[in-house]
């Protein structure tokens, strides 16, 4: 076998691994990249790009549906579901094929196959490729895969996951979904929109659990009225096969009938058969690679980023993390903040969010006020006939600095960068209330919620009317 030699090699090529083999060219190194499937990981293959592509054609539906708002008549309306996961399948095509050139056009070298370690510094690799390769440095991309549940195995005929659902052509009638978290939440948005009847089966108090009470009662009070089922507090047991269905058994309650079911439960991390022991690497429990705020190992020389580190499972921070390995693993040291890490559900309504909700401040000690303004006050709302939701940021009392935010509601995937800057900036609500917002732009709903926290709002009346 051949044995090349790179400063730096990188297992996994998902937004972690590509992003981190990027910034180590950029700073000179010679490096490759291992993949054992396609480009772009979970992310762009089954995660973030095929999810919001189905989505973008829901949200079209969903403009059409309320195009007699604005007076324009479109007469029935229907949808090929095949051709709609045919445009999918293109779009990850396109960005997969964007993705080759960039490593080429940056001199990585592409080795594909399944990488493990020989040693600290060797990698066997077999697949399309079969070498040995000598890596100065390594960094570990290896992501994550949905978890499967001994109970309720998935057959990918009636009982999905997240990766085989993406596959289907043919709608079914009825979909349950195990699962309320961003995963669950955002396939219930897609297969409602298109016209399925979904049940939400989640086993804590709320859907999407971890945004807090605000933004999970908001997000369940808008699903109910889209005719989402949803059952909080119940716990699946298992899934039996019916003729011509399944029934879902849940504990102490009755079982509930349905065409076919979704688990989304959850994901499990990807770091099996990599010979970590072999480098003098462990893992958790949970199969997680700890790492410090450099993204080193405990291996000097070894760096892991993205889900394979199991902490906050999102392709923006797998990437950051990379940008943070590939420095540090060529001198420049940098570090690892998770201050300001956004977090967006792209339901319909979209929800995002960034730092602490008023709970966790509290939590934490910290006296906080917050300054919430809907969106039904807000002209470019009304103009655009999406006034549903609110904004809402989380102050500290004394100082004014900006501890958290929180959006639902249209666009608010976007909106949510103006409060990621400011947390990362450590800014106060006076830098937002300083700040000149474009008019009418759904961004004016983060200075009237700025001001609000002062209680000197402009387009929304005071706590106390005014004496
Ligand atoms: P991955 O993307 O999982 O990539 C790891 C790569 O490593 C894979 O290509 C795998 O084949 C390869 N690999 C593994 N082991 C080996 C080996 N031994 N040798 C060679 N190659 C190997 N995140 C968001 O931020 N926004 C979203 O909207 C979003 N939506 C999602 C929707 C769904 C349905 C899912 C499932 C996930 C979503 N995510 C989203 C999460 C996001 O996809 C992941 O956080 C992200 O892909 C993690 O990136 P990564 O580089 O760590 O790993
Ligand atoms: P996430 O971890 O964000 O992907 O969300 C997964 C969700 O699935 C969590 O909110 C869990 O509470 C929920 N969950 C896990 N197992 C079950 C189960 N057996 N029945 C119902 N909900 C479950």
């Amino acid at each position: 076998m051949d044995k090349q030699k790179f400063d730096v090699a990188i297992i996994g090529a998902g937004p972690g691994g590509y992003v981190a083999a990027i910034k180590a060219a950029q700073e000179g190194a010679k490096v490759c990249i291992i993949e054992k499937n396609f480009l772009g990981g979970t992310c762009l293959n089954v995660g973030c790009i095929p999810t919001k592509t189905l989505l973008a054609g829901a949200q079209v539906l969903e403009n059409i549906k309320h195009a007699a708002d604005f007076g324009i008549t479109t007469g029935s309306v229907s949808f090929d579901f095949v051709k709609m996961k045919m445009r999918k399948d293109v779009v990850i095509e396109k960005i997969r094929k964007s993705l080759e050139g960039l490593l080429t056009s940056n001199s990585i070298t592409l080795l594909r196959g399944h990488a493990e370690f020989l040693s600290r510094s060797e990698l066997k690799i077999r697949g399309e490729e079969n070498a040995v390769i000598y890596a100065d440095k390594v960094i570990i991309a290896t992501g994550s895969a949905p978890l499967d549940i001994p109970a309720f195995p998935c057959d990918h005929k009636r009982i999905f996951n997240s990766t085989s659902i993406l596959e289907l052509t043919q709608l079914p009638k009825t979909l349950a979904i195990i699962g309320g978290g961003y995963i669950g939440c955002e396939f219930a948005t897609l297969y409602a929109e298109l016209g399925v009847k979904v049940i939400i089966l989640e086993a804590l108090p709320t859907i999407l659990a971890t945004q807090g009470e605000v933004i999970a009662d908001t997000l369940t009070r808008s699903f109910t009225k889209k005719g989402i089922g949803i059952q909080t507090g119940v716990f699946v047991e298992g899934i039996d096969q019916t003729e011509g269905g399944l029934s879902i058994r849940i504990k102490d309650k009755p079982p509930l009938a349905c065409d076919a079911a979704l688990v989304a439960v959850g994901r499990k991390i990807v770091s099996g058969n990599l010979g970590l022991e072999k480098a003098g690497l462990s893992i958790s429990d949970k199969g997680a690679i700890a790492v410090n705020d450099k993204m080193e190992t405990a291996v000097p020389g070894i760096y892991a980023i993205g889900d394979v580190t199991g902490k906050f499972l999102l392709a923006h921070v797998a990437s950051h993390q990379g940008l943070i390995a590939a420095s540090n693993a060529l001198g420049k040291e940098r570090k690892m903040h998770y201050n300001a890490v956004p977090a967006v559900i792209f339901t319909l309504p979209e929800v995002a969010a960034v730092g602490m909700t008023l709970e966790q401040a509290a939590e934490a000690g910290l006296d906080a006020v917050i300054g919430k303004f809907p969106f039904l006050a807000l002209g470019k709302s009304i103009a655009a006939a999406d006034i549903e939701g609110f904004a809402q940021i989380v102050v500290e009392r004394k100082t004014g600095q900006i501890l958290g935010a929180q959006v639902i509601g249209h666009e608010a995937s976007t909106l949510i960068a103006e409060m990621c800057l400011a947390i990362a900036g450590e800014l106060t609500i006076d830098c937002i209330t300083d700040t000149i917002h474009a008019h009418p732009t759904l961004a004016e709903a983060w200075f009237e919620a700025a001001l609000l926290a002062n209680d000197t709002p402009l387009h929304f009346p005071p706590k106390t009317k005014r004496a």
